[in-house]
């Protein structure tokens, strides 16, 4: 068998010129998935690899002009939980990095990763969601702003090209009064796979009705995908128990689940409709401005106080 090549470039361009001249060639980032699915068999890596660890261009988290948020693709789940503008602003993000995995998970697994993995499962994408995201993609011929909800087509697959990298994601700035969270129905508090995950964000009118929000869910489709007519249902309310049922049941009406050996398709459903309803509550009062520590962002403080 021919040794595999690897190659580590220390530039975005060096990187960009060797993923062209290889037609086929496995990107590595922090490795926790492209590294697992390789041994596993699941997804063996290509003849040739391209680490693309040392390209400091794609680490770290700028404030944009608009007050954004603009995280480059190696950013890690650690990364994102020591940034005070994702935990307060971007709180369903913190959420859900608080939970990805272990702590050694959080330290090497990246932002780009979860996203051009492309697990439905994925706990990075209901909140990527509702925050409206923008990834930028670049290879060597062009680059591309692409609106995460159009950047999944299935399970593990997107449009991302092989000879394109995922360099950023932007997150939009967000009006005064907004809030958000991300919850993840998991049956241990750890190495857990969502069997439901449920990402809001609302914001505040000043009258405290509901002036926008956004609702996404994960684990119980294809992809990670938006439910307008869930976010419209609470739309122009005061948040109660009806408004809040109705999103909720509009939710579990646009989930598509499987059933295998976490859940049935009808326990998801069902419990899409729970989560969603406790993550508008949490969400809402965020955006009044108080502090809910989720379960998620509960034991990430307690285990780095
Ligand atoms: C023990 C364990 C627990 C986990 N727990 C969770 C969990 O709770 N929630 C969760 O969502 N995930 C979880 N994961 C999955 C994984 O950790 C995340 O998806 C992680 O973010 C992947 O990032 P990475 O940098 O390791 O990606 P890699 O494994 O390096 O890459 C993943 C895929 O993305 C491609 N890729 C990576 N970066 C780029 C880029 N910039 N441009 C183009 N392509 C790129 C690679 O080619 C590969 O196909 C877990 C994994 C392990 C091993």
């Amino acid at each position: 068998m021919a040794a595999r090549q690897y190659f580590a470039p220390n530039s975005v361009d060096e990187a960009l010129q060797v993923i062209g001249r290889h037609g086929r060639i496995g990107v590595v980032a922090g490795g926790t998935d492209a590294v697992v699915g390789h041994r596993s068999g699941k997804s063996p890596l290509a003849d040739a690899i391209v680490g693309i660890h040392r390209l400091q261009d794609l680490n770290g988290i700028k404030v944009a002009n608009d007050g954004g948020l603009c995280i480059g693709a190696l950013t890690s789940y650690a990364s994102l939980l020591s940034s005070n503008e994702v935990l307060e602003r971007y709180t369903a993000l913190a959420d859900a990095s608080a939970i990805v995995g272990s702590c050694a998970t959080r330290n090497v697994g990246t932002l780009g990763g979860n996203i051009v993995n492309a697990s439905p499962a994925m706990d990075t994408g209901a909140p990527l969601l509702v925050f409206d995201a923008v990834t930028e993609l670049r290879s060597q011929a062009r680059t591309r702003q692409l609106p995460i909800a159009e950047l999944w087509t299935g399970p593990g697959q997107s449009v991302v090209a092989d000879d394109e990298l995922l360099v950023s994601v932007t997150l939009p700035s967000l009006p005064p009064q907004s809030g958000s969270a991300y919850l993840r129905l998991e049956y241990r508090r750890a190495m857990e796979i969502a069997v439901v995950g449920v990402a809001v964000q609302i914001t505040l009118g000043a009258d405290g009705v509901v002036a926008a929000a956004s609702i996404a869910l994960a684990a119980v489709g294809p992809t990670c995908f938006l439910v307008d007519a869930a976010g419209n249902a609470i739309v122009g309310r005061s948040l109660d128990e009806s408004s809040t049922a109705e999103a909720a049941a509009a939710a579990a009406d646009a989930a598509r689940p499987i059933s295998d050996n976490r859940a049935s398709e009808n326990y998801r459903r069902q419990m899409v409709s729970v989560v969603t309803g406790r993550a508008i509550q949490v969400a809402a009062a965020r955006a009044a401005g108080r502090t809910v520590n989720i379960p998620a962002s509960q034991r990430w403080r307690e285990a780095t106080q």
